[in-house]
């Protein structure tokens, strides 16, 4: 049922650039075959479940969503992947996103854009956004085209989709989940996560996907504490932040009104809210994107022509020509945007007074959580400062899209875990999200607050 739904979305969202029906069905009847036996079922025992397409999958295009890794097809398979698979989930296809997971609206994508469910180019209405840069994701999970997908979170990319489309969606604590096998963007902030329709199911899923890895060298070597098990909605004895520096000028009415029901929803869990300031917010996505773009330089600096996907050789060409034209070619605009920045910041001259200088903003970001979790548990903030926008209305503008991202940015930069919940709608019927973020290693404090929330 899954693998048709798929199929008939795909012309209305172009949520999948590949689909696998075959593999979704063969872990549905090894499932079934265990279920015959007596064995146990895994977590994700037979669970169909989409799979971002920055996750390296052996034998199935992994393209990132970019022209330049068409065609290509790993011989080895991602950690965070590898073990979706041995607890029995099965994969539906390979999710469509922002190219090399840069962006806010799944606009930056070579195999086009994502449309949101929610709203779609048939009313007369533009097209909205289904966030980004897991668009594909949130689209998908949204649209019940499959319970659960994989997404990616590097300063936002989980939370924001998330909160456009009302799922649900977690980035765990840096370290949590393996990067290994994952397209690299800015390797000190990419942490993979689920994005499912409940706290539930993110729980679930977050078990299946999070653990140590040798491969990883920032793979964090703790035990993976049994979340579903732990969930509770009870915050008796639990205390909520609230950043005073997230209440920003220019706030969507709805947005505010949203949080202070998010106030009311934890303190009839029994939470007591307190006041808290981070005071160095508005350093958060300037810092943000110089981090993110210096460690995209170098990172994407692998792809030459010579060992992935595309290669551009013109006649009589040299290999300096080659990796010209191949980047040239197969980069998108955004990208080639990062890569610029991100060099730019790095080079002689100005890496002090730019990466230098965010690195430590980066700190002081992280002393400020450090302090506020002295006086809290938990912080309650919005996901977005707006609901979902409409494809084509900010992509001319990428200053205005990188706002999207101002109250998820700061998680990223401190490295700690931060979820999205699906908290109500706004005025014209579309989904808001609230975001609860934790001190480092306690999603089961978010996933609690999460589910008190939904
Ligand atoms: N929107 C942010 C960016 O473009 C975050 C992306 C992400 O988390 N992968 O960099």
């Amino acid at each position: 049922a899954f693998n048709a739904n798929v199929a008939a979305a795909q012309d209305a969202l172009n949520a999948f650039i590949v689909t696998t029906p075959d593999a979704a069905i063969d872990a549905a009847k090894a499932t079934d075959a265990k279920r015959a036996k007596g064995e146990a079922l895994g977590k994700m025992g037979g669970v169909p479940i989409g799979m971002k397409d920055l996750f390296a999958t052996r034998g199935v295009q992994t393209t990132a969503a970019s022209h330049i890794l068409e065609g290509f097809r790993p011989e080895y398979e991602s950690t965070v992947s590898q073990k979706l698979w041995d607890a029995g989930a099965g994969m539906l296809g390979k999710l469509n996103l922002d190219q090399f997971a840069m962006g806010s609206s799944n606009e930056t994508s070579y195999f086009g854009n994502v449309i949101s469910p929610w709203r779609r180019n048939d009313g007369g209405n533009a097209a909205l956004a289904p966030g980004g840069s897991s668009g594909g994701s949130s689209a998908a999970v949204s649209a019940r085209l499959c319970p659960a997908a994989t997404g990616t979170d590097t300063g936002g990319s989980i939370r924001q989709p998330a909160a456009f489309t009302g799922i649900t969606g977690i980035k765990p604590t840096y370290g949590r989940c393996s990067r290994w096998g994952i397209v690299a963007f800015a390797s000190s902030l990419d942490q993979a996560g689920p994005m499912a329709r409940d706290t539930r199911d993110c729980a679930i899923m977050l078990e299946a996907m999070a653990g140590f890895d040798p491969k990883d060298s920032t793979s964090l070597d703790m035990p993976v504490p049994q979340w579903e098990a732990g969930l509770s909605a009870d915050l008796k004895g639990k205390k909520v932040g609230i950043p005073r520096e997230y209440s920003m000028d220019g706030m969507d009415a709805e947005i505010a009104a949203l949080w202070d029901q998010g106030v009311a929803w934890l303190k009839d869990a029994g939470a007591e809210v307190v006041e808290i300031s981070l005071p160095h917010t508005k350093y958060a996505l300037p810092a943000y994107y110089i981090i993110a773009p210096a460690e995209a330089s170098s990172n994407l600096a692998r792809y030459d022509g010579v060992r992935y996907g595309l290669r551009d050789l013109p006649d009589g060409a040299n290999l300096q020509d080659m990796y010209a034209a191949t980047r040239a070619a197969g980069f998108g605009a955004e990208v080639k945007r990062r890569i610029l920045i991100g060099t730019y910041v790095l080079s002689a001259g100005f890496y002090d007074a730019y990466y230098t200088q965010a690195q430590k903003v980066r700190t002081l970001i992280s002393q400020d959580f450090a302090k506020a979790f002295e006086e809290c548990d938990v912080i309650l903030a919005p996901t977005t400062p707006t609901a979902s926008f409409a494809l084509g209305e900010k992509s001319d503008d990428p200053l205005s899209m990188y706002l999207n991202d101002v109250f998820s940015v700061p998680a990223s930069l401190a490295g700690l875990p931060a979820m999205s919940v699906p908290a109500g709608i706004n005025r014209e019927g579309l989904p808001l999200g609230l975001q609860v973020i934790g001190k480092a290693f306690d999603e089961q404090g978010v996933l609690n607050a999460g589910l008190a929330i939904e």
